[in-house]
């Protein structure tokens, strides 16, 4: 075998992008400590929590962007319009979080794009909050696609998609809407006026269904008037759930994000036979699937195989606590699939293993991409509750042609238990390439 110990200075390239970032302006320190540190661990999020409306420009012009501002209204240098209209200003949405709320503040914000107000003093308003910082992250990836001839009714619909985190499109009849349908696979939510020129709403809901079921698209029907018939015959046609018209922000956002809420449970429960629930990577069986499929279209090439093992994970369990041990295992998880390749397969072995199947990577290319990663992660530094947390991994590689995934296993593993051996924070190589 040949051992080779991770690069003393690797670092992270400084040109990846930024994780999402959090702006938190709140002026007790003690309520901001407790929410910045649950959306950090809960979210994985990075969090920038200031205290007055000076340290909120400074921290908006500093560093990347925000996805979302989380604000109080009592500051020392400011009165509360004045800090949401310069989040606002910066094109951010905004939830207020705060002590009070009366009828002269909510005549103040009324005008403002606000997703929600919060109390603090309400019970689970901590729970509350990280489920929604959740919701507007998730929303990005989904594109909503709003089906209503054009005019003030379809404008407001889609800024408050837009704000609630959608990608937003917009078009004006039934045929159109069902030809996004077709050649889009990334939209998931579709909110369809009853009034289009071309087909009612509930035709419109009754077609798309035809080859889009439930758990890939959720469609929201919308009307003024029309009463209980016309709502039954929108959900007895597919439709999801329906708003009538005029709807109160408050209503609009609850009933989107309870049926977003609801396809993201579906499409957990499917994911759950092949994911690992815990990292989000593929689980050990999925792994075998997709790794005898990888070799099997590889026609003879040697691929790397690698098994990574962190190095005295039980360390940092004991030391830290099985919380800590699972944010670790999340963000060790998260660099690997990142380090990936389109087209390496890469899964949660058990435990506190990983391992990637890597194609098209000749022997010396097999060492420098796998001592990047041991490198990479070595330089990680992993924020868990006051404390950051870092750890080494041994990686075992078997570079070899070959159709037999166990084969390839078992050698990737000798060569981890080689690299243990041979001091851990390492890459040990079996080469078996015929020149
Ligand atoms: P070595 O360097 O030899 O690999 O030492 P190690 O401590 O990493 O290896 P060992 O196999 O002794 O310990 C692995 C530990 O990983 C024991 C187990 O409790 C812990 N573990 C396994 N799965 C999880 C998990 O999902 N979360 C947490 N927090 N710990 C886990
Ligand atoms: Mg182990
Ligand atoms: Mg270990």
């Amino acid at each position: 075998m040949t051992s080779f110990p991770a690069p003393a200075h690797a670092v992270q390239d400084p040109g990846e992008p930024a994780g999402p970032r959090v702006l938190l302006v709140e002026n007790s320190r003690a309520y901001a400590n407790m929410l910045a540190a649950e959306l950090r661990d809960r979210l994985q999020l990075e969090v920038v929590a200031v205290s007055s409306l000076a340290a909120a420009r400074e921290a908006l012009q500093a560093g990347p962007p925000f996805f979302l501002a989380l604000t109080g209204l009592v500051l020392p240098d400011a009165d509360p319009s004045r800090i949401a209209r310069l989040l606002v200003g910066h094109g951010l949405p905004i939830v207020v979080v705060t002590g009070v709320y009366d009828e002269a503040t909510r005549e103040q914000m009324a005008e403002l794009p606000i997703i929600d107000y919060v109390l603090k003093e309400a019970p689970d308003t901590i729970d509350y909050l990280v489920w929604l910082v959740r919701r507007v992250l998730s929303n990005r990836g989904i594109t909503a696609l709003v089906v209503e001839p054009p005019g003030p009714a379809r404008a407001e619909t889609s800024a408050l998609l837009a704000l609630y985190g959608f990608r937003v499109r917009e078009l004006g009849s039934g045929t159109d809407g069902l030809e996004a349908l077709a050649t889009d696979s990334t939209i998931r939510l579709v909110v369809v006026e009853h009034d289009l020129p071309d087909m009612d709403g509930v035709e419109f809901t009754r077609r798309a269904r035809q080859n889009r079921p439930r758990d890939i698209l959720s469609i929201v029907g919308s009307a003024t008037g029309g009463g209980a018939p016309r709502i039954a015959r929108f959900l007895k046609h597919g439709a999801n759930d329906f708003i009538g018209k005029p709807f109160s922000r408050e209503e609009f956002m609850c009933r989107i994000s309870q049926n977003v809420d609801n396809l993201e449970l579906i499409g957990t429960l499917q994911d759950l036979a092949t994911r690992d629930y815990l990292t989000g990577l593929a689980n050990r069986r999925h792994f075998f699937d997709a790794g005898r499929r990888a070799l099997a279209s590889s026609r003879d090439e040697p691929v790397s195989m690698a098994m990574i093992d962190i190095d005295h994970f039980k360390h940092i369990n004991d030391s830290h606590g099985h919380d800590a041990g699972d944010a670790a295992l999340v963000a060790v998880a998260n660099l690997i699939g990142a380090h990936a390749r389109e087209g390496d397969v890469v899964a949660r072995f058990g435990g506190e293993e990983f391992c990637v199947l890597a194609r098209g990577l000749d022997e010396e290319e097999a060492v420098a991409y796998f001592q990047a990663l041991c490198g990479s992660i070595a330089a990680l530094e992993i924020p868990f509750r006051q404390r950051v947390l870092s750890l080494t991994v041994s990686i075992g590689i078997c570079h070899r042609a070959g159709r037999d995934l166990y084969a390839l296993l078992s050698e990737a593993d000798r060569q981890l238990y080689l690299a243990k051996a041979a001091g851990r924070n390492r890459v040990a190589l079996q080469s078996h390439v015929p020149a």
